[in-house]
């Protein structure tokens, strides 16, 4: 029985490409491209949720996507339960203050007025947003090695001309993630003057908020919290920075830088 059903599947998807109907099949089921679903979830996030309830945005790539850079159980974790805490924690929280009909972005840029659980599961939910279109799956394969991931264009310039090199810049930026004591994230803004910088903020704070010494446009964003590491690197922080060169998607971040 299981074998005929196999078998019908079979031919079904062997005349489906012989019709050349494989593709409208495929793009019919998953419906969007890489850039729609991208869009969809800025949307999801950044914007007024329409229910007042904000949601966990799905990973733009799979969880194994990042391997082996970041490992498929770490992704899960972190974006399944880490960042789904930070979701509802934060409806419940505005729930509690009776607050809707805000952007996540507006509730960072005015944070100060809100309670400490908005502000943390806040920053939490759209630093994670943030995060997970900041990494894209590496290029390079074993057949295809080392195509080195550097960004090109005005967003390249800008690293080079702001610090020297864009290996200077990487050895700063690794310099400034490690300098994180505890909990927090490490990022690239453009600053209040229009430079660019590198710089920390504590927990889950980050340079939109009125509250942040680090103030300004985020560009590019790292995780420094050990859940976003420890299963795979342990102690060694140094290690995955490192590795999270491999898997910047530098394309988003030149969006970031453009707009
Ligand atoms: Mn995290």
């Amino acid at each position: 029985m299981k074998e005929q059903e196999n078998n019908n599947r079979r031919d079904f998807l062997k005349k489906a490409a012989l019709a050349g109907a494989g593709f409208a099949v495929l793009s019919t089921s998953f419906g969007k491209n890489y850039s729609d679903v991208h869009s969809e979830i800025s949307k999801m996030n950044l914007g007024i949720p329409e229910d007042n309830m904000f949601t966990l945005p799905l990973l733009p790539y799979g969880y194994d996507a990042l391997e082996p850079y970041i490992d498929k159980q770490t992704m899960e974790l972190h974006h399944d339960k880490h960042h789904q805490a930070y979701v509802d924690k934060l409806n419940k929280a505005l729930a509690e203050a009776k607050i809707s009909g805000v952007s996540l972005e507006d509730i960072c840029k005015n944070v100060s007025k809100y309670s400490v659980a908005v502000r943390n599961n806040g920053g939490g939910h759209y630093n994670h947003s943030m995060f997970w279109k900041g990494m894209k799956p590496s290029s390079s394969t074993v057949l295809a090695p080392a195509s080195p991931n550097e960004p090109a264009g005005k967003i390249g310039d800008a690293i080079k001309s702001s610090f020297d090199s864009f290996s200077n810049f990487k050895t700063k930026f690794a310099e400034k993630s490690l300098s994180v004591f505890g909990s927090g994230w490490a990022w690239l803004i453009i600053n209040k003057d229009g430079k660019l910088e590198i710089g920390t903020t504590p927990n889950q704070d980050n340079p939109l908020m009125d509250v942040s010494e680090l103030k300004g446009k985020p560009i590019i964003g790292l995780d420094v919290w050990e859940h976003a590491y420890y299963l795979k690197y342990q102690n060694k922080r140094a290690d995955y920075v490192n590795s999270w060169w491999n898997i910047v998607n530098w394309e988003e971040a030149a969006k970031r830088f453009e707009k």
